[in-house]
C-alpha cells in the first residue's frame, strides 16, 4: 500500500511524511532525495550530459528509512547531508526535468515499494508515478512561510544563506518543476489539498495519520 504527498518545495511534505511514517510504524520514501543524489552525480560529471548518463548507469544509489531519517547512499557512502546543500538545490530541478532521470528514479521507487506500507513525498507521485495510490495528499503553503522553514533548516546545518536566496531558489524550482514537460508538479484530481500556512506541525501530521490509520491492517 502506498500513500503519496505531493506539493511545492518547502511545503512541509518531507517532515510531515517522516513523522507520519514514524507514528504509524510504516516506511518512508523521499523521492526528492533521489533526484538530489542524481544531481550529485551530475555535478561530478561537471554537467556534461554524456558523462552524466554513463555515471548514472555505473553508480549505485540506495536508500533506507532508519532512526527517523531517510538515508540516501551513493556507492555505499551516506550522502544525506551532501544532497541538501544550496549547490545541489540550484541544479536539482534542471536534472529532474530530464526524462531519462525521471524514469531512472521512478524505477528505483517502484522496486522499493513492492512490499510493505509506504508514505512517499514528491511532485508527481499522485499524477504520474503512483496514480493508483491508496491515498493522495497535496500540501501547499505561502512562499515566504516555506522559505522561512527551509532557511531554518539550512542555518541549523551551518549554511550561510539569506531568506532572499532561499525564496529565489524555491520560487525558481517551483517554476521549473511546474512547467517542465516530463511529469510536472501538479495536484492529482483525487488528491486532498492541505494548506499548511496556518497549521501547526502536529495538526498536519494528525490530519494525514487519521486517514491512513484505519487502512492499515496489522
Ligand atoms: O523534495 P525536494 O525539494 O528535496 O526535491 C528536490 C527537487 O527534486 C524538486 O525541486 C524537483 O525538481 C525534484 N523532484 C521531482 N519529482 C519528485 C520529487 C522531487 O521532480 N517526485
Amino acid at each position: 500500500m502506498i500513500v503519496v504527498i505531493d506539493g511545492p518545495a518547502g511545503s512541509g511534505k518531507s517532515s510531515t511524511a517522516r513523522a507520519v511514517a514514524e507514528h504509524l510504524g510504516i516506511q518512508y520514501l523521499d523521492s526528492g532525495a533521489l533526484y538530489r543524489v542524481a544531481t550529485l552525480i551530475y555535478l561530478k560529471a561537471e554537467k556534461n550530459k554524456i558523462t552524466f548518463f554513463e555515471l548514472l548507469k555505473e553508480n549505485k544509489i540506495s536508500f533506507h528509512f532508519k532512526d527517523k531519517k531517510f538515508h540516501a547512499f551513493l556507492n555505499g557512502t551516506n550522502v544525506s547531508e551532501e544532497i541538501r546543500t544550496m549547490e545541489v538545490s540550484q541544479s536539482v530541478s534542471e536534472v529532474a526535468a530530464i526524462p531519462e532521470v525521471r524514469s531512472f528514479v521512478n524505477d528505483l521507487m517502484h522496486k522499493a515499494v513492492k512490499q510493505d506500507v509506504y508514505v512517499a513525498d514528491g511532485r508527481d507521485l499522485g499524477t504520474a508515478v503512483f496514480p493508483n495510490a491508496t491515498l493522495k495528499f497535496f500540501m501547499v503553503a505561502d512562499l515566504r512561510k516555506r522559505a522561512e522553514r527551509r532557511l531554518a533548516e539550512l542555518l541549523r546545518k551551518g549554511d550561510e544563506v539569506t531568506l532572499e536566496e532561499v525564496m529565489d531558489n524555491i520560487a525558481q524550482r517551483d517554476e521549473t518543476d511546474s512547467n517542465r514537460s516530463a511529469d510536472p508538479l501538479k495536484k492529482a484530481d483525487d488528491a486532498v489539498e492541505i494548506d499548511t500556512s496556518s497549521l501547526s506541525f502536529n495538526e498536519q501530521v494528525s490530519i494525514i495519520c487519521d486517514q491512513i490509520e484505519p487502512l492499515i491492517t496489522k
